[in-house]
């Protein structure tokens, strides 16, 4: 379903003179990705680790989003490779110091036990030693204690076998059941506050992540929302989800169910137009197809966009970064630019 971004993407990156993600190892590839931005006193650095839907694809890996602020290595929804993406730029898990869950479908969870599991593998100089810490609403405990449960046999026989640290095979949940605060350290403040992901998908929220007076908004997965809205007015970043189908499947029962849990484009616009960031960019792109009609294309994507918004957007891709300063610089492999 994204043969035509696939290509579009490995375009840009073959001419950056960086491998096609997918045809190499973690490992080479670690060695040949540029240097991750890195997050100075008064910046932030968010990197769209993931930015497909449910498929596996090898250009857009499973919803996941790294947010890097006073120090901190947070994740955003750990969805499939999220692990593979962390490596790529050069953090391993145990420099993860806190994972927030925006809802329990599978594609923003099956990435976990992967980081999780990592970080009490390796050398005993880089095995973590403490709990990993995962947020999320009521059920995240429940989620992260059966999640163990399911790897105890590769807990017990790594601590009789390999004496790795008991501690850091440990999860520690940490649940909230309303908007508000749910983190603070290092001058760090992550707020959840609830979307609208349609009346049977809940819990469902989305977070806003603000550091020295820089923001982000990462929508989690809504439909068009206004507690988001009142959430995201005036950040310098806006990441949100869209999701589009061609003209032709519009009517289909199941496009028209899948349409309705998500935001289309007209309808993020209006997000957009109406918080004003500086610079709003999309991540799970769900891009509806069936077999005899083609999914809609990236420029379908913008044209619908552009109906209700005509601010600065970029459509994300994985491994895109976003400097949080004075103003926000973009990258994509070797690029940057400001915005
Ligand atoms: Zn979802
Ligand atoms: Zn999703």
């Amino acid at each position: 379903m994204y043969d035509g971004e696939g290509t579009n993407l490995s375009r840009r990156w073959l001419l950056a003179g960086i491998a096609l993600v997918g045809l190499t190892g973690a490992a080479s590839m670690a060695a040949e990705q540029p240097p991750a931005a890195s997050a100075s006193a008064d910046s932030m650095v968010v990197t769209l680790l993931g930015t497909g839907d449910t498929i596996p694809s090898p250009t857009r890996y499973g919803m996941s989003t790294l947010v890097q602020a006073g120090g901190l290595n947070l994740v955003f929804d750990a969805g499939r490779g999220c692990a593979v993406r962390l490596n790529q730029v050069g953090i391993r898990s145990i420099k993860v110091d806190a994972v927030f869950i925006t809802h329990f479908h599978s594609d923003h969870l099956n990435g976990l036990a992967d980081l999780w599991t990592n970080g009490y593998l390796g050398p005993p100089s880089s095995r973590r030693t403490t709990p990993l810490e995962v947020w999320g609403a009521t059920g995240i405990a429940r989620i992260t204690a059966s999640m163990r449960d399911t790897y105890i046999d590769d807990i017990q026989i790594r601590l009789a076998d390999e004496k790795i640290p008991e501690a850091g095979t440990q999860i520690l949940a940490h649940e909230f059941s309303a908007d508000g605060v749910v983190f603070e350290r290092n001058g760090v403040r992550v707020t959840a506050f609830a979307v609208n992901h349609g009346p049977l998908i809940k819990p469902a929220y989305g977070y806003r992540v603000d550091f020295a007076g820089r923001s982000v908004l990462l929508s989690g997965d809504t439909r068009f929302d206004e507690n988001l809205i009142a959430h995201g007015a005036g950040v310098d970043l806006l990441t949100h989800e869209v999701a589009i189908a061609p003209k032709p499947l519009l009517d289909s029962p199941w496009v028209k169910a899948i349409i309705n849990h998500h935001t289309t484009p007209e309808e993020a616009g209006v997000v957009f137009s109406r918080t004003k960031p500086k610079l709003a960019a999309y991540t799970h792109l769900v891009f509806l197809a069936s077999e005899r009609i083609p999914p809609a294309t990236l420029d379908d994507l913008v044209a619908e966009t552009r109906q209700t918004y005509g601010g600065a957007l970029e459509i994300g891709e994985d491994l895109m970064s976003f400097e949080i300063g004075e103003e926000v610089v973009v990258r994509r492999g070797a690029e940057a630019k400001a915005v």
